[in-house]
């Protein structure tokens, strides 16, 4: 390298300066960048792809689309926004959401606030000048007094550590890392390895193009018929006539979801054909929460849940012909909706195609990736082409993944080894001015995410205009307020179903990963309240200094 190119390396220019510096462009990136302009503040944010759009940006499988209503899946900051916006499905789909994203970074001229291609590879605060440098991997320095991981819960894809893999003749791909170009599975024998929400989604269309497709299913999941369909002009009419009711409506449900009752009754309490009657009629309705909220108990009661596990069970052994893989396709480990309820288009009905194989990799579990395909049990399933739908190092491999240190401390990874340790899921005690979007022991993944991500970026300005207004410089949770907080996450989730289930809320999809309930679900309606009551209270559980 010259000398001239030498000196044209960012980190030879010196530090970038900033207010605010945000890791991440996706929607709560985003958000925050709108947010920290309207303070006046100077911000930046880094961001590894190269593109907006987060989640949105990297999942480009075949049928990726979301599973909340997008008249709910979207921004409400803004009501101009929302009018506009047209969703021409019930569901958005991928490329449709990756629009809007695209739209709303244009509309509000973000896209200059947002270095893209750059991975930030470490933070470090510096108690005596009370700021951030964060560092990248193409040599930028940046500091700040402030910064706010914007990093996603579902962004460190992760494929299992499969013997041979790299020996592997065919292509793989992995559901979070899909090519922009697409991929044509035409003709070609395929496995997909994973049959989470991802793989339930692409199954069904990557089986209409592969002459082979073989399924390894380690656990079953519960699915409900999504019902998407083209988005219904009154429907829209209406819904946005009471868009500013309905977001408000949301912020009071535990979900952050709107016009969905809450229950009333429990399963047990009504006789069995009427409760068979409402699972039916929540069947045909489609949606995971409208199933959920069935009853009050579902989530809280294994009897009760039993009753709603056995229906949906029952419906997959009507729709799988071969009623041995409906047996494996029923899930019986775990309680419905303790792990990610999935939304499906013609996901059971996939398995009645001649091309279509389920492989038990529960009872014979994947031994290697040969040259040419998948073995499990003893036998080769020779393929051309693999998927992993293997899921993330969810909630906290992001984070984990930056070398973020403060002083002489433990680094985060450190502080984190045993489980995450946050206040409200905003912040971490020892690393001061560094807050987090929806973080590990916020609601987070429990809810309308978008809404969760507005609830946690409003309360991060309105905390920093506090501070400037009172000229403050930092901040960070006490240490007894951030155990009390994640006592309380562990306390409420262990009152509920959910640790019944080995999922990816628990770390268990990772191995070695501490077992810790991450999410909040204490329900999103407490949780803004609590963080408004922090606040109130003069950020109770905080100490703010100059
Ligand atoms: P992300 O969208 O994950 O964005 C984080 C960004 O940070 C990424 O672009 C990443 O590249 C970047 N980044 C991370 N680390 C670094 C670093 N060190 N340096 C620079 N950049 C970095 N939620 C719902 O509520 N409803 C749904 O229907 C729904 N569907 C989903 C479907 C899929 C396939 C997945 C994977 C998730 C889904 N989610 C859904 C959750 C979804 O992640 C959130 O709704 C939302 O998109 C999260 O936005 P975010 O900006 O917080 O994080
Ligand atoms: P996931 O839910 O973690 O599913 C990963 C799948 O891979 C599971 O079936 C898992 O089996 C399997 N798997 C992992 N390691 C394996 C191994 N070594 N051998 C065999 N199988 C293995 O990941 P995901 O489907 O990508 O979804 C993650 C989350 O993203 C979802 O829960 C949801 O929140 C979000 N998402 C939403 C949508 C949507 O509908 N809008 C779509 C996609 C993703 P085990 O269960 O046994 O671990």
């Amino acid at each position: 390298m010259s000398d001239v190119q030498e000196d044209l390396r960012p980190a030879a220019r010196g530090a970038v300066s900033l207010d605010v510096v945000v890791v991440g462009a996706g929607l709560a990136g985003l958000y925050a960048l709108y947010r920290l302009r309207k303070l006046g503040l100077k911000a930046r944010a880094f961001e590894a792809g190269s593109g907006v759009g987060g989640t949105w940006f990297w999942n480009r499988y075949p049928g990726a689309r979301c599973d909340v209503e997008s008249l709910e899946y979207s921004y409400a900051f803004d009501d101009d926004l929302q009018q506009e916006w047209h969703w021409p499905e019930r569901y958005g789909t991928q490329p449709e959401i990756l629009r809007y994203i695209n739209h709303v970074a244009d509309r509000f001229d973000l896209r200059k606030d947002v270095q893209l291609d750059t991975r930030v590879t470490s933070a470090e605060f510096d108690p005596a000048s009370g700021r951030w440098t964060l560092r990248t991997d193409r040599d930028d320095v940046i500091s700040a007094p402030f910064c706010i991981m914007a990093t996603g819960n579902l962004s460190t894809p992760r494929v299992p550590d499969f013997a041979g893999i790299h020996d592997f003749k065919g292509k793989w791909y992995h559901s979070g890392l899909w090519p922009h170009e697409g991929v044509d599975f035409t003709g070609l024998r395929v496995g997909v390895i994973g049959t989470g929400s991802s793989g339930v989604q692409m199954i069904p269309l990557i089986a209409q193009q592969a002459s082979q497709l073989y399924v390894f299913q380690r656990t079953a999941n519960f699915s409900l018929p999504a019902r998407n369909g083209e988005m219904d002009p009154e429907k829209e009419r209406t819904h946005k006539a009471e868009y500013p009711a309905r977001r408000a409506a949301a912020w009071e449900t535990p979900f952050a979801i709107a016009g969905h009752p809450a229950p009333t009754k429990s399963a047990l309490d009504v006789p069995e054909a009427e409760r068979n009657a409402q699972y039916e009629a929540k069947w045909a309705e489609g949606g995971s929460i409208s199933f959920l909220y069935s009853y009050t108990d579902l989530l809280v009661n294994k009897e009760a849940n039993d009753t709603a596990s056995e229906f949906v069970r029952n419906k997959i052994r009507g729709i799988v012909k071969d009623q041995r893989t409906a047996e494996l396709l029923a899930p019986k480990d775990h309680p419905i909706g303790t792990k990610r309820l999935c939304l499906d288009t013609n996901y059971y009905e996939t398995y009645n195609r001649d091309n279509v194989t389920l492989v038990d990799v529960r009872s014979a579990p994947i031994e290697r990736i040969t040259p040419t395909g998948v073995r499990t049990g003893g036998v080769d399933y020779e393929v051309d082409a693999i998927v992993f739908a293997t899921g993330f190092d969810a909630m906290t491999g992001a984070l984990r993944e930056i070398d973020i240190r403060t002083g002489n401390g433990p680094t985060l990874a450190e502080k984190w080894e045993y489980g995450p340790l946050t206040y409200l899921g905003l912040m971490v005690a020892g690393f001061p001015n560094m807050f987090i979007i929806t973080g590990p022991g916020s609601p987070s993944v429990k809810t309308q995410m978008i809404a969760a991500i507005q609830q946690h970026m409003d309360w991060i300005a309105d905390c920093l205009e506090t501070m400037r207004a009172k000229g403050m410089k930092r901040i960070e949770p006490r240490a007894e307020a951030e155990r009390d907080w994640v006592h309380h996450v562990n306390e409420v989730a262990d009152s509920t179903l959910y640790p019944l289930a080995n999922s990816w809320y628990l770390g268990s999809n990772i191995p070695g990963k501490p077992r810790v309930f991450m999410p909040y679900v204490g329900g999103f309606a407490g949780y803004a309240k609590r963080c408004a009551a922090v606040a109130e209270n003069g950020y109770e559980g905080f100490v703010m200094g100059r």
